[in-house]
């Protein structure tokens, strides 16, 4: 269009649209200086067009990574193409506060962006713009999502009187434990207990009473653990954990020591004193164990020694033990 036709109504328009549009616009020089700003960038940082005019944008804003900011521009610049940030690599280009009401949860608000070169009519590219949209609500869906499903997926393997794991996802952690074992050989150790004479605790204090001895046992059993064992309540008053390169003797001292404490300790409970004693059996991994239930197997046929020959006692498989 010649100049002479510019129609001054035209681009007073096109400045209207330039200030009120929903998205941030942004044009920088080869020197990252500041050429335009318009009404969406000014009202979010609070700076006027000339306040930012020529003024380094890495002044400007310290907060901006640089180096992958110029990661990110040199190719628009060099290559003449597009380029793309998107909120999930990098929050945000330019901090700013979100004043949204409803995604008043973030703190500041998600950006993703558009940088396109921008040519002169002989082709050559001194300029590029960025285009910032606001993606704070879709950020916002995507991350409570996020934050929800972690969630369900805790409660689904977690057993909500004890926090323990439950028996399901206990069950998967040792299978994994059991390839791993069948693949490296190492040593491994499952221990299994059961309360002692639960029903009468269960007769003399109530449903309740129960239930805060079994909260009580898992908490000294959280104390014992090491970070790398996993225990799980596997079924009413019964325990399981895997201690992870332990031994025979290693278990053996493992599971005298809980039973101990266990002894030792008392629950209180309607201003009564309730004391319990468990019974535990432990098998060490050997390679005889063709799949993990017989392992699971094993100690369990160990913990039934223990009831069976006195109760409040540790025993180890062996394999001449028939249930
Ligand atoms: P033993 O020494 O042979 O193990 O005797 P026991 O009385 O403990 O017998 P058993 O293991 O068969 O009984 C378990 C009881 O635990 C039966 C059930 O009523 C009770 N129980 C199972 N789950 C819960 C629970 O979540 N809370 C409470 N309070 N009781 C439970
Ligand atoms: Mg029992
Ligand atoms: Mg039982």
């Amino acid at each position: 269009m010649p100049a002479a036709d510019f129609d001054m109504n035209e681009i007073h328009w096109l400045m209207d649209m330039f200030n009120t549009v929903d998205v941030g616009l942004v044009v920088l020089d080869r020197d990252y200086k500041v050429c335009i700003w318009n009404g969406f960038m000014e009202n979010h940082s609070g700076l006027l067009p000339s306040a930012v005019k020529d003024k380094d944008i890495f002044d400007l804003f310290p907060s901006i990574d640089e180096q992958w900011f110029r990661s990110k521009t040199e190719s628009v610049f060099v290559l003449k193409n597009r380029s793309f940030t998107i909120w999930e690599q990098q929050p945000y280009i330019f901090k700013f506060k979100n004043y949204r009401p409803i995604t008043g949860k973030a703190d500041h608000m998600y950006q993703s962006s558009t940088i396109i070169p921008l040519s002169t009519i002989t082709g050559e590219v001194g300029h590029i713009c960025i285009i910032i949209y606001d993606v704070t609500d879709e950020a916002m869906n995507k991350l409570e999502l996020e934050q929800a499903n972690h969630k369900l997926e805790q409660m689904s393997r977690t057993d909500s009187l004890t926090t323990l794991a439950n028996r399901g996802y206990w069950e998967s952690t040792l299978r994994k434990e059991f390839k791993r074992l069948q693949r490296s050989q190492g040593i491994c150790s499952l221990l299994m207990f059961d309360i002692d004479y639960f029903k009468r605790v269960n007769d003399a204090y109530g449903h309740s009473g129960g239930d805060e001895a079994i909260r009580h046992i898992s908490d000294l059993l959280k104390k014992t653990l090491r970070e790398t064992d996993t225990a799980g309540r596997y079924g009413g008053e019964e325990f399981v954990v895997t201690l992870v390169d332990t031994d025979v003797e290693g278990a053996q001292i493992f599971a005298e020591r809980l039973r101990s404490l266990i002894e030792k300790s008392s629950i209180f409970y309607d201003n009564k004193q309730i004391q319990i004693t468990v019974s535990v059996g432990f098998a060490t991994y050997t390679s005889d164990f063709k799949k993990h239930e017989e392992w699971i197997e094993a100690a369990d046929t160990a913990l039934y020694h223990s009831k069976e020959t006195g109760r409040n006692k540790v025993t180890g498989y062996s394999i001449e033990m028939k249930k």
